[in-house]
């Protein structure tokens, strides 16, 4: 009998290692809850694919008789510690594993400030995600601020669809963007050329650094954005604002699952085994570090799931990625100054409109959730509890099944 890989996750990780386990003679068994396989960078199907290693992998997936794909598929928990409850077609199906590999990715850190609940703020993956998903923008006027290398990705996804990119708003100063810089040409040649394209594509458009949000202006939508910038406040008329600050892993499945987590990201060992027996995980809910990382990460875990060594390729190059992911994180990593943003007024929880001020008198995320509703509403803090984490220092509760909302067909389903 073949051994069956069960992987959640249909970004460059999770297509990686199913890729690898095919060839290794596994079955395998991807799910994932977009409508087309990709992921984040990958958005938007094979159609639309420009990098040959995603088309490589579907290649090899598509059709393969050990291969089964579930799109449009919610891992909405887990029944125990070797079942997962899927919902799919608004019915919910019980998954049995042996192996399991989460390849669930990661999500926007998204920092409160002045008006970012206007309609037209969105985060900088956000947009971006809008405009691959087919949102027109074409003559409109974007703003894109926050802090690191998807802010420069963002704006090049909005030019290209035709927007007018008004003005790219750097967090950090130049002397930190210019060592950033050296770092990438000292040891990460191609994502400095990469780094390099992106620019020469958004020149003309003002690059402002050392700068940071102060508000989003408007009334039923955004009409403005202010920014503070050497000490001078400066405004831009702007019908988007993509405001970006980062990324952070996606671990609410291995919560469930109870897999240990630290620093916001599963913990896993040289062969990418997470604390728990027979679940491994990959990519970037291991730690922000792009597509390289993703990609090794996802090989390395497939073959060791499977009793296999990882291939002689595979842990250079996520050494190598290991090292982009810590510069990026030392260059990017959101520093404190950020807080700055958020006044007593601002609403921190979106859902259930809590303010800052209503947060601030509690010492705790639960104390804080029992008293005010934060993180109660449809996104169960997906949003507001990463937020509490950089604005108040608060740690998260553990997941609980169902980690995402669920119909009570799919819940009745799984009595
Ligand atoms: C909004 C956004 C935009 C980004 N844009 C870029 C970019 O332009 N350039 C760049 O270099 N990097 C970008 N990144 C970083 C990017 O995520 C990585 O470079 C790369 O895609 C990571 O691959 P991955 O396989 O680890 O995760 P992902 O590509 O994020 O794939 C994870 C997949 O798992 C699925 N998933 C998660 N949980 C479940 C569940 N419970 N049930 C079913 N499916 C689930 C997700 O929907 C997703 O399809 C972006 C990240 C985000 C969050």
């Amino acid at each position: 009998m073949k051994p069956v890989l069960h992987i959640v996750g249909g970004g460059p990780a999770g297509l990686a290692a199913a890729r690898t386990a095919l060839a290794a003679g596994a079955r395998i068994c991807l799910i994932d809850d977009n409508h087309a396989p990709g992921g984040q960078i990958w958005r938007g199907g094979p159609e639309r694919w420009t990098d040959p290693r995603a088309r490589a992998a579907w290649d090899t997936l598509r059709g393969h008789p050990d291969c089964t794909v579930m799109q449009d598929a919610q891992v909405i928990g887990c029944r125990d510690a070797s079942t997962l409850l899927v919902e799919t077609g608004g019915r919910g199906v019980a998954v049995p594993f042996e192996r399991l590999l989460l390849c669930s990715g990661s999500r926007e850190l998204a920092l409160p400030f002045p008006g970012w609940t206007l309609p037209g703020v969105t985060g900088a993956g956000g947009l971006q995600a809008l405009v691959k998903g087919g949102m027109p923008v074409c003559g409109r006027r974007v703003v894109v601020a926050g802090t690191g290398p998807l802010l420069l990705a963002t704006a090049s996804t909005a030019l290209r669809a035709g927007a007018q990119v008004v003005a790219i708003v750097e967090h950090q100063p130049w002397p930190r963007l210019s060592a950033f810089g050296l770092g990438l040409l000292a040891r990460h040649g191609r994502k400095f050329l990469q780094a390099a394209s992106l620019f020469a594509e958004l020149r003309g458009i003002p690059y402002v650094t050392g700068a940071r949000l102060v508000e989003a202006k408007g009334d039923d939508a955004l009409r403005a954005v202010v920014v503070r910038a050497g000490g001078k406040d400066i405004e831009y008329a702007c019908d988007f604002l993509a405001a970006g600050f980062g990324l952070v892993p996606n671990t609410d499945l291995a919560r469930a699952l109870r897999c240990d987590i630290a620093d916001g990201a599963i913990q896993v060992d040289g062969g990418q085994r997470t604390s728990r027996a027979g679940i491994w995980a990959a990519g970037e809910c291991t730690g922000i570090g792009g597509v390289d990382k993703a990609l090794a990460e996802g090989r390395i875990a497939a073959l060791d799931a499977l009793g296999l060594s990882p291939s002689g390729r595979d842990l250079p190059l996520r050494r190598a990625a290991h090292a982009f992911a810590a510069l990026l994180a030392r260059t990017f990593g959101p520093d404190a100054s950020l807080r700055a943003m958020c006044a007593p007024e601002t609403i921190v929880c979106r859902c259930e409109d809590v303010t800052a001020a209503r947060l601030l008198p509690h010492r705790d995320w639960r104390e804080a959730k029992l008293a005010t509703r934060v993180g109660m509403g449809p996104c169960q803090g997906k949003t507001c509890g990463a937020a509490c984490a950089f604005l108040f220092g608060w740690s998260h509760e553990d997941a609980r099944t169902p980690i995402m909302p669920a119909t009570a067909r799919a819940l009745s389903d799984f009595e």
